[in-house]
């Protein structure tokens, strides 16, 4: 049999069971409880033998629909969805680490996931070791032997550093180290984290996945790679082998810190992966000509992008990526002044903070993202005063063109 394409399978979905009506689109389930014939079914479902729902904070028909198509499209194991990007982040750190672990994560790294590991995990006893992606032969000196895991994203958000992905996951294969990567920025239609090996893939399915900014959601995907053994926390599911990692989860630490997507959500969240190509095929053409427009232009001091043949990651992404080099880019004006005057003279592009919608956006990270954070901090983790990130939404490119020009035109 033919193995379906993307778009067919983003379309098309892995559905066990189809509606009752055969409704072609799966139903919003939004109730909370299911029924069962006998007490005996209801003992058999809560000890796993019988698989069925039972309570939506722990499993949702809609919910599944959309994890069993996000799992079709990472050519996973397996899939939950959550209720947020950081929650994603938050419930795989919790399932595999105790305290006294440490863990290494890129210092290029989008704000509050920076947050969750410099002053979060901490309290939990968990420590995090920020190493330079850019630079994979310096990382083995922050391994030790309660070193579990590394972190990073495909593409960091804002600083547009694209990492040589393959050698990083040398790098942690050689030191045992289980391979987590943030995928939002990309999602599976620009980069298959399977077909590195790596261990599990997040994505903050709020961007790209979302259908342009309908919902707020995450989702963690099994990519089927990893070695649950090595992990203390994991003990009780070890028997299950391939599914240790995602049976804690979902009977733990998913269910106990309520961490579920909603019904609601999941509905907009499929209905967004049926466009995803498309929107995704736009946006990042779209990105480039801004790109190469921001470029060419004096006032500009410089542009972040790894679609243009100048970045030092152009190369490293045209190999890691396929259709494109994302939707998101980085730029420099004179000063922080500047920045400030060319934000606030744009009459199309909008002033907030998210990115892959389909409107496009643009924010000044320094003053926003990362005001928690100190200026030596901000400027470690690769963020200037000068720099703007522009979420290059799915408009005509050449009106978004014409309102970057006239608000340069303001600053003077
Ligand atoms: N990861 C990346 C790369 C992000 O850009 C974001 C949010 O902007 C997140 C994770 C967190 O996602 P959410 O806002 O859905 O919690």
């Amino acid at each position: 049999m033919r193995e379906p394409g993307f778009n067919t399978k983003a379309i098309h979905g892995n559905i066990s069971k189809p509606d009752v009506h055969r409704a072609i689109r799966f139903p919003v389930y939004s109730g909370v409880a299911y029924e069962f014939e006998s007490a005996e079914d209801i003992e058999g479902a809560f000890k796993g033998t019988k698989p069925a729902h039972i309570y939506s904070r722990s499993s949702n028909p809609t919910v599944e629909a959309f994890e069993k198509k996000l799992t079709s499209l990472e050519n996973g194991h397996g899939t939950v969805a959550l209720s947020s990007g950081m929650a994603a982040i938050g419930n795989t750190l919790l399932n595999l680490l105790e305290s006294g672990d440490n863990i290494l994560a890129s210092n290029y790294l989008f704000g509050n996931t920076y947050s969750l590991f410099k002053h979060t995990l901490p309290s939990f006893g968990i420590e995090t070791r920020f190493i330079d992606v850019a630079n994979p032969e310096t990382i083995e000196q922050f391994v030790d032997s309660r070193t579990r895991l590394i972190f990073f994203e495909t593409i960091s958000n804002p600083q547009m550093i694209v990492p040589d992905i393959a050698l990083l996951v040398d790098i942690a294969k050689s030191n045992n180290l289980t391979i987590i990567i943030d995928s939002t920025v990309t999602s599976p239609y620009l980069f298959q984290a399977n077909d590195y090996s790596a261990d599990l893939v997040i994505h903050s399915t709020t961007k790209y996945i979302s259908g342009g900014a309908t919902s707020v959601g995450g989702a963690i995907v099994d990519l089927g790679n990893g070695d649950w053994d090595r992990y203390a926390s994991l003990q009780k599911y070890h028997h299950l082998k391939q599914d240790a990692f995602l049976t804690r989860l979902r009977k733990e630490v998913y269910r106990n810190f309520g961490s579920c997507m909603s019904p609601q959500a999941a509905h907009f969240q499929s209905l967004g992966l049926e466009t995803l190509s498309l929107r995704v095929e736009k946006s990042c053409a779209n990105t480039l000509s801004v790109a190469e427009f921001l470029e060419q232009r004096q006032d500009v001091t410089a542009v972040f992008y790894p679609g243009l043949e100048s970045s030092p990651f152009h190369e490293i992404a045209q190999k890691q990526f396929s259709g494109g080099f994302g939707g998101i880019l980085g730029f420099e004006l004179k000063d922080r002044e500047a920045s400030f005057k060319f934000i606030n003279s744009l009459k199309l592009i909008r002033c907030a903070t998210n990115l892959n919608d389909n409107h496009s956006l643009i924010i000044h990270p320094a003053s926003t993202i990362y005001a928690d954070f100190t200026p030596e901090q901000i400027s470690e983790m690769g963020v200037s005063e000068q720099l703007i990130r522009l979420s290059v939404g799915i408009e005509d490119v050449e009106d978004l063109i014409y309102d970057i020009e006239q608000a340069l035109a303001c600053v003077k």
